[in-house]
C-alpha cells in the first residue's frame, strides 16, 4: 500500500509524541510475558502437551496445565480454558448460571451490560426460552457514568438476596470510561465489607492492558473471549473463567454437567494454538494498544474527538473517533478493510442488524472470524457516528490499517 507524504509524515510526528507511551505500553507487556513465561515454566509445559485427546478428553495433561497457568497468571485459585466456549457472551453466561440461584439478586453496578447479555438476564427476549429471568432471578442495574455510585450500592447490598455484583470492566460498545484494575479493587473491598455477594467481571478486552487483572485484586469470578486479548491471535475460538475455587467449580457445572465439572472436555489438537496464544497475548494486546494510540493521534491531529486521547492511560483495546457523519464513518471503515490483511478487497456496507435500531457498518479482514484481537471497525449511524475499533496483530500491520482509515476519511471529509 501507497501513501501520501502527508500522511508519512503525520505519522512520524505521532510515534514521536508516542515514544514515552509505547516504552510504557512495552512494560507492560514484558512484565505479562514474564508472568506467562513463569506460569508455563512452573507447570512443565512440554511438547506432549498440544496433543489433544478425544472422547471424554480424561487425563488431558494440556487441557489441565492450560487451567493452571490461566489461574497463575491472573492470581486466581482456578480457571476454565476451553476452545469450546464458542465466545465471550457463553463464558459470561457460564458464570452468571453457574453462580445465581432461583431468587438471587443480580445487580449490575455498571449500568446496561453488554448487548448479548440482555436475553441471559431476561431483561429483552422472549418469556420462557430460558433466561436467568425464567428461574428467577432478580435483575437490578445501578447507573454508570465513569465512576461507581457508591451510595446507592450501599444502600442496594443491604437486601441480602443480592448475590451477585456484576461489573463490565471495557466500555464495550458504550460511551463511558473503561475501569482499571485499581478501581475495581476499590469496588471489591467496598462491597466485600458490606456483603458476602460474588464479584463477577465481565473481562472482555481487558487482559493485558494493565498490571494486573480483575482477579488480581480479590474479584471471585472474571470471564473473557479468546478471539480478544487472552488469545494472543492465536486461538481459532473459546473462552476462559478465572476465579476463586469454589465459584470455577459451581461454574464447571454450567460448563459441563453438576458433578461432572471441569475434569471432561477432548481437546482434538486445540491446545498448542491455546498455549502458543496465551504465550502471545501480552504482547498482542500491546500492539493493539499502540495501533489504537497512533489513531487517537492522526485522527485528533485531523479535528476529530477521539477517546481516549493518545497520552492518557488504556484500560481496554478499544478506541472511539467520533466521525461526525455518515459518510465520514463509512470512510472510515472502508479504509480499515482495505488495509487489512484478509478481505482487503471487500467494501463494508451499512446495514440492518438485528437487535439494532440504527444501521450498523462494521469492517473486518480476520484470520479468525470475528476476531476484534485482529483490527475491526464497527459503528451504528446515529449522530456523533462513532468508529469504535480495536486490535491489529501487529502493531505495523495496525499502523497500515490506520493510515488507510486516515485517508479514506480524509477523501470523504474533502467532498
Ligand atoms: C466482546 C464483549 C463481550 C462478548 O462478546 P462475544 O462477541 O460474545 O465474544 C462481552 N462484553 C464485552 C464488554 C465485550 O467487549
Amino acid at each position: 500500500m501507497m501513501f501520501k507524504e502527508s500522511t508519512l509524515s503525520l505519522v512520524k510526528e505521532a510515534e514521536e509524541a508516542l515514544k514515552e507511551r509505547f516504552v510504557e505500553i512495552d512494560a507492560v507487556a514484558f512484565r505479562g510475558t514474564q508472568k506467562v513465561m513463569a506460569a508455563f515454566a512452573k507447570h512443565r509445559v512440554s511438547d506432549a502437551m498440544f496433543a489433544g485427546t478425544t472422547g471424554y478428553g480424561y487425563n488431558d495433561k494440556g487441557r489441565d496445565t492450560l487451567d493452571l497457568i490461566f489461574a497463575d497468571v491472573f492470581d486466581a485459585e482456578a480457571a476454565i480454558v476451553r476452545h469450546s466456549i464458542v465466545n465471550g457472551t457463553q463464558a459470561l453466561a457460564i458464570g452468571l448460571y453457574g453462580l445465581l440461584r432461583p431468587g438471587d439478586v443480580m445487580l449490575s453496578v455498571t449500568g446496561k451490560p453488554y448487548d448479548t447479555l440482555e436475553e441471559v438476564i431476561g431483561i429483552q427476549g422472549t418469556p420462557g426460552n430460558g433466561s436467568l429471568a425464567d428461574f428467577g432471578v432478580v435483575y437490578k442495574e445501578i447507573a454508570f457514568d465513569g465512576s461507581f455510585d457508591y451510595p446507592a450500592i450501599e444502600d442496594a447490598l443491604k437486601d441480602k438476596n443480592v448475590k451477585m455484583v456484576f461489573v463490565q470492566r471495557s466500555k464495550g460498545y458504550l460511551d463511558r470510561p473503561t475501569l482499571s484494575v485499581k478501581e475495581i479493587g476499590e469496588l471489591v473491598k467496598f462491597c466485600k465489607a458490606r456483603s458476602d455477594a460474588y464479584i463477577f467481571v465481565d473481562n472482555c478486552y481487558g487482559e493485558f492492558c494493565d498490571e494486573c487483572e480483575p482477579t488480581s485484586v480479590g474479584v471471585d469470578l472474571m470471564a473473557g473471549s479468546l478471539i480478544k486479548n487472552a488469545g494472543g491471535g492465536m486461538a481459532q475460538s473459546g473462552g476462559y473463567l478465572a476465579g476463586t475455587a469454589k465459584a470455577v467449580e459451581l461454574a464447571s457445572y454450567r460448563l459441563t454437567t453438576v458433578g461432572v465439572g471441569n475434569e471432561v472436555g477432548a481437546t482434538f489438537g486445540q491446545n498448542r494454538d491455546l498455549f502458543k496464544g496465551f504465550f502471545y497475548a501480552p504482547h498482542t494486546t500491546a500492539q493493539a494498544l499502540k495501533t489504537a494510540a497512533l489513531a487517537a493521534f492522526m485522527f485528533e491531529k485531523a479535528g476529530f474527538a477521539v477517546e481516549p486521547r493518545y497520552d492518557e492511560p488504556r484500560y481496554d483495546i478499544i478506541q472511539q473517533v467520533k466521525c461526525g457523519t455518515p459518510e465520514n464513518l463509512c470512510a472510515f471503515c472502508r479504509g480499515i478493510q482495505k488495509g487489512s490483511p484478509v478481505d482487503a478487497f471487500a467494501t463494508p456496507e451499512p446495514w440492518e442488524m438485528p437487535g439494532y435500531t440504527d444501521k450498523v457498518i462494521m469492517a473486518a479482514g480476520a484470520f479468525v472470524q470475528g476476531a476484534s484481537i485482529e483490527l475491526s471497525a464497527d459503528g451504528p449511524l446515529r449522530p456523533p457516528y462513532t468508529a469504535y475499533f480495536q486490535g491489529g496483530l501487529t502493531y505495523e500491520s495496525g499502523k497500515i490499517g490506520i493510515m488507510s482509515a486516515y485517508e479514506e476519511v480524509m477523501r470523504a471529509s474533502e467532498n
